[in-house]
């Protein structure tokens, strides 16, 4: 089995070839820190709006290496945040409900460029399902439809599956129902991060990879090979932000790894069903996400080890041995066929979480520099949606995306370490114990640690 190598997705269309460093200092309208989806995105809109902008994106590995390249490959349309942080926008309720909106037709809009630019990358909107594998994740699954009623969301948006329903859609050992979600696609993140670059750069953009930003302030990113000079810096860094000066408690590098089956067999498909190509995820506290895979494979993942102390980064995505073990284990679980085709890769990546778990869109017209990110593994859809905000506010035009609530949001900084560690390790240890002990029982209660977690964390999730 192959561990880390960036990702499976990546391993399989092929790593290309680096483009070329930034040769010395430059001169840009726009420069952007970072060529994953925020970044690239921010650039597609910023070149289609104003196609004389002179826009330079800079990137210290290449583009997608970070968690766009090997994420669970879920447009989704949820929430980066809790509904009631964002509600204390001075828009309120309102406020909030339209950037769900706006949520829910960026999945949309992912297809519609895709398609309108020939981006293939294996985009299928069959929905998401969040399913109950116990009497206590089944219960919150209620709780979770009556939330969402309570917010005006109505069928169209959400609707419970019972076992049987939700057996018509797929298989899966242990389930007894589901929330499905029609606002969600699958994609091979790889290839819409490869391809959006491809665009951007076809279009004028000018993107150095291996060329790594040290620096960033008011008029300039600072490079080992000179500066970039430009009126607006925007980050697009998200889980290596922390890696630059003065971000440090910014936003906190969470891992999440994955690992992906040989390709299955037409009997195994058969017995699973899934045809839909739904996303599929659980409703425990440590949750699992998984996707079919356009090449007839699962990929699932969930967190492992979730934090390296003082904000530390991997390299190449190698997980640990026990994650991997972790991480069958639930495949298996979930979807006993796999066995016969086995486990072909395994890697992780890092995505970022702020304090409040509530993702920001900034832009200061003062200084000129803007970032967003802080999507909390919901990232995917957000930093479309992300990009082109920053494309609006740095043309300064007043749109209907430049008000939502997670515009100008601030969260507070973590803790610094050793407390930031002990309290993600701690938190995490809380929820897979609870989740233990909810598989175990066949109450319909949340676990009380799973309750002290959501103390740790600030935000229930
Ligand atoms: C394993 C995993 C699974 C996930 N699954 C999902 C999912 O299914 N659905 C979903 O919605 N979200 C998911 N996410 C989250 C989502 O992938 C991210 O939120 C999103 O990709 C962030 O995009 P980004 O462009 O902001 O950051 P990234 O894609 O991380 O890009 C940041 C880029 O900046 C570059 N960079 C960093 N520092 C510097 C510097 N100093 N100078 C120059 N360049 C720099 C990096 O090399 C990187 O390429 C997942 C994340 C992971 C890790």
């Amino acid at each position: 089995m192959r561990n880390g190598e960036v990702s499976y997705w990546w391993q399989a269309r092929g790593v290309p070839p680096r483009r070329p460093s930034l040769p010395g200092g430059a001169d840009a309208d726009v420069c952007i820190v970072g060529a994953g989806y925020t970044g690239l995105w921010t650039a597609y809109y910023l070149k289609r709006a104003d196609p004389g902008l002179r826009i330079i994106v800079l990137e210290e590995s290449f583009a997608g290496f970070g968690a766009s390249g090997r994420n669970g490959g879920w447009v989704t349309a949820a929430l980066p945040g809790s509904r009631a942080r964002y509600a204390l926008h001075p828009r309120g309720a309102g406020g909030v409900r339209d950037l769900e909106r706006e949520l829910r037709e960026t999945v949309d809009e992912v297809a519609r460029v895709c398609a309108a630019e020939g981006i293939d990358a294996g985009l299928v909107k069959g929905g998401s399902l969040s399913v109950a594998t116990s009497a206590a994740q089944d219960a919150r699954l209620r709780r979770q439809l009556e939330h969402e009623r309570a917010w005006g969301d109505g069928p169209l948006v959400v609707r419970y599956l019972d076992k049987d329903e939700l057996a018509e859609r797929a298989t899966v050992t242990g389930a007894t129902g589901a929330l499905y979600y029609p606002d969600c696609a699958r994609v091979q993140p790889a290839d819409l991060v490869a391809g959006l670059a491809e665009v951007v750069t076809g279009a004028g953009v000018l993107l150095y990879e291996g060329t790594r930003v040290t620096a960033i302030s008011p008029g300039r990113a600072r490079t080992a090979a000179g500066d970039v000079r430009a009126p607006y810096v925007l980050r697009a860094t998200e889980g290596f932000t922390a890696a630059l000066p003065g971000q440090h408690r910014t936003l906190l590098p969470m891992n999440s790894s994955m690992i992906v089956t040989g390709p299955l067999s037409d009997a195994a498909w058969k017995s699973i069903g899934w045809d839909g190509c739904e996303t599929l995820g659980d409703e425990a506290h440590a949750y699992m996400y998984a996707q079919r895979t356009a090449d007839g494979r699962i990929a699932l993942g969930g967190r492992g080890i979730p934090y390296r102390f003082g904000s530390g980064l991997d390299h190449d995505g190698a997980i640990a041995a026990c994650t991997v073990a972790q991480l069958g284990r639930i495949m298996r679980r979930m979807f006993p066929v796999t066995a016969e085709a086995g486990l072909e890769h395994a890697w992780s990546g890092v995505l970022g979480v702020p304090r409040d778990w509530c993702a920001t869109v900034m832009m200061d017209p003062r200084t000129g520099l803007g970032w967003a990110g802080g999507y909390t593994g919901h990232g995917v859809a957000a930093a479309n949606l992300a990009g082109r905000t920053l494309a609006d506010l740095v043309r300064g035009v007043p749109s209907p995306l430049t008000t939502l609530p997670w515009v100008g949001h601030r969260s507070p900084r973590w803790e610094p370490e050793p407390a930031r560690w002990a309290g993600v390790h701690g938190l995490y240890a809380l929820y897979r114990t609870a989740d233990r002990l909810e598989s175990a029982s066949r109450s319909s209660r949340t676990s009380l640690l799973a309750r002290a977690g959501d103390l740790i964390s600030g935000v229930p999730h």
